[in-house]
């Protein structure tokens, strides 16, 4: 009899994405004038820079002469990129890794799930709340998370963000082995600094842990204070990981591209204490389940490193923070906290409320769509998350019809009470 991994029957189902849809779909029904403006995605909308383009066509123009063909290219990515990679994102800012310590896939998703192969199945496990779901998702498909009980899984250890630590979690009060963190965050839009980034460091350093680092924002940082990378603080070659994408720095949400860091200096341990580098298990489990990203995918992402290419990237990550201050200041003005939108394409917004009934007015009132931040973690409860990917027409249009229904309700309670 052909068993199923039972773990899988540990996974909450998420409804928020499906809730949503429901949602909208009934107000729609209900109006189907003005049309409601998205500002729930966490998807780019703008299209991928010129340079990009040019790069993409002509290397599919090689796939076309034999003389110029690519069959399968290496594994962990061509040199070109890998070089690339090396020099802009990490030696440019005094991050010591090299072209052979980053392995090119084909997402940032996909490594953060895959990563935890490489650990023992019993190892103490911690994870942000609110969070991406991909990292504690892909703990209890692994069997890591134990019973869920009141909202939690018991063998997790949650880092919980908050109001009071400006959701950058404090160090866990308990040992821990395997360490999820993600600045500029999704979906708070929080960032860290170094300092504090130091101490977490030092934390995995004390506990031989690894931190798994999701950077997959990092382009969006405008505070030159902040780091861009782990490595970037002492001593992270020996305890991180780091996850890059293009994704959102370049626009390849549909194109696939992005990158992990896996220092060679990067060690982890047997049962009995035997250190093994984790820089050869990941490329072995890498060359074993991958066969490499298109080519002329990564000429594509190559291009992103160019003069041209960086000024572009520039544009876009600039044309969405200005969203993204148009929705932060607009939000402030109307009396409601925020944190993010600084340096992260989200503004978190506290609702003073519940957030699904926040959710509900906002796209009642006015025909706004945002993400509940319940759906993010039990700390996410009381928040919405609110995305700068869109036009500025449609920010906007957005930000002018929250205004009008929040002073018209106002208005209302004010006449009413
Ligand atoms: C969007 C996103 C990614 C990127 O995923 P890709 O698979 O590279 O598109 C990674 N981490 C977080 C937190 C994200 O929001």
């Amino acid at each position: 009899m052909i068993r199923i991994n039972e773990n899988y029957l540990k996974l909450k189902a998420s409804y928020l994405f499906s809730d949503i849809a429901k949602r909208v779909a009934a107000h729609q029904q209900r109006r189907p004038e003005p049309a409601v403006i998205r500002l729930g995605i966490g998807d780019v909308t703008r299209a991928l820079p010129d340079t990009c383009i040019a790069a993409f066509h002509e290397a599919v123009d090689e796939m076309a002469a034999d003389a110029t063909f690519r069959g399968y290219g290496p594994e962990q990515g061509y040199d070109f990129l890998r070089e690339a990679i090396a020099e802009n994102d990490f030696r440019a800012r005094g991050a010591d890794i090299d072209a052979d310590e980053i392995f090119v896939s084909d997402g940032a998703k996909c490594d953060t799930g895959n990563i935890q192969e490489l650990f023992a199945s019993d190892v103490r496990i911690a994870i942000p709340d609110p969070v991406y779901p991909v990292y504690l998702d892909t703990n209890v498909m692994a069997g890591r998370s134990g019973t869920f009980r009141d909202g939690r899984y018991e063998g997790i250890v949650y880092l919980d963000g908050t109001a009071d630590n400006g959701f950058i979690p404090d160090l866990p009060a308990e040992p821990v082995d395997l360490i999820y963190l993600c600045f500029p965050n999704n979906p708070t839009g929080a960032t860290i600094s170094k300092e504090q980034l130091k101490t977490w460091v030092d934390f995995a350093a004390a506990n031989r842990a690894i931190i798994l680092y999701d950077a997959a924002y990092e382009a969006f940082i405008r505070d030159d204070a902040l780091p861009h990378s782990i490595y970037e603080i002492d001593g992270a070659r020996n305890v991180a990981i780091e996850f890059r994408s293009f994704s959102k720095t370049a626009g390849f949400t549909g194109t696939r591209c992005a990158y992990t860091v896996v220092p060679k200096s990067l060690m982890a341990y047997t049962a009995s204490g035997e250190s093994h580098s984790v820089h050869r298990l990941w490329n072995r489990r890498h060359s074993t389940k991958f066969n490499g990203v298109s080519y002329p995918v990564q000429r594509a992402a190559a291009a992103i490193y160019t003069d041209a290419g960086k000024r572009q990237v520039a544009e876009l990550i600039q044309g969405y923070m200005a969203n993204a201050d148009i929705i932060r200041s607009e939000m402030q003005t109307l009396g409601y906290d925020c944190i993010g939108g600084e340096n992260a394409p989200y503004i978190w917004v506290a609702t003073k409320g519940d957030s699904w009934a926040f959710f509900d007015m906002l796209l009642e009132k006015a025909g706004v769509v945002c993400t509940p931040g319940a759906g993010f973690g039990t700390c996410g409860e009381g928040y919405i998350r609110i995305s700068a990917f869109n036009s500025r027409e449609n920010v906007t249009a957005a930000m002018d019809r929250i205004r009008r229904s929040l002073k018209r309700q106002c208005h209302l309670e004010m006449t009413n009470g």
